[in-house]
């Protein structure tokens, strides 16, 4: 996909706002060994929050709010452990690293109405109609983040 996980992560960064970035959890879903996939997931979210604060002038970054989806495959004890490796000596070492998970969505067409599944059951709770994969839980962007300027 053109620009890679870079370019969009870059695009999502926004002191405040969300911003969704389509097909981020292909991306995502592209690394193989599972803490190398963090670490490298990690790695992109750092340049551009690093981007970002010399931006807008900030001295130390307080917090970074990433929304990730249940479809990102990503493990939040994998990404901890990135954060903490990657952030040493940097602006953003000992920020607080909030994540808030997504869940899947559906869509009914018959209902013509949008679900989300109820444990492993994919089908509409209203028609029982095997609904279509929204891209809802698949985003990975940093939602926010907080600084000190
Ligand atoms: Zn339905």
């Amino acid at each position: 996909m053109p620009g890679g996980i870079f370019a969009m992560i870059g695009r999502a960064v926004r002191h405040k706002g969300r911003v969704p970035t389509p097909g981020a959890a292909d991306a995502a879903r592209a690394g193989g060994v599972r803490r190398v996939h963090e670490i490298s997931v990690m790695t992109a979210l750092l340049d551009s929050v690093e981007a970002h604060a010399t931006r807008i002038g900030a001295k130390k970054v307080l917090a970074i709010n990433l929304v990730i989806g249940e479809r990102a495959s990503i493990i939040d004890d994998s990404l901890l452990f990135a954060f903490d490796l990657l952030t040493l000596g940097t602006r953003a070492e000992g920020a607080a690293l909030n994540v808030r998970r997504t869940r899947m969505r559906f869509h009914c067409a018959p209902c013509d109405d949008d679900y989300h599944r109820t444990g492993t059951d994919f089908r509409c709770p209203r028609c029982g109609a095997v609904g279509q994969v929204t891209d809802e839980g698949s985003e990975l962007l940093i939602e926010s983040m907080e600084v000190e300027e």
